[in-house]
């Protein structure tokens, strides 16, 4: 027998899957994703004011920036938490 798939969340089964991972139609409300509007909003206002500085991100670069920066923090503080699991089973 297979274990049914259940959400990252609140770990109530689920077939819902949203970029790879399980997410039941309560959390995907809990998210509160953006709407079109205003993710057009924010990227006109990052492409207004990359107008006015060169070094500025555009809205896809702040976000891939962002993801990134994510993903290190989540693998530093996993490590960190590794450490520490693995001290415990040796001291
Ligand atoms: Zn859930």
């Amino acid at each position: 027998m297979t274990q049914p798939n259940t959400c990252y969340k609140c770990h109530e089964p689920t077939d819902n899957q949203l970029h790879g991972y399980f997410v039941c139609p309560d959390c995907i409300t809990a998210l509160a994703f953006h709407q079109d509007n205003t993710i057009q909003r924010n990227r006109d206002k990052y492409s207004k004011m990359k107008q006015n500085d060169l070094f500025q991100r555009d809205y896809v670069e702040d976000v891939n920036f962002r993801l990134k920066r994510l993903e290190e923090d989540y693998i530093s503080k996993r490590i960190k938490l590794l450490h520490i699991k693995e001290r415990l089973e040796q001291i």
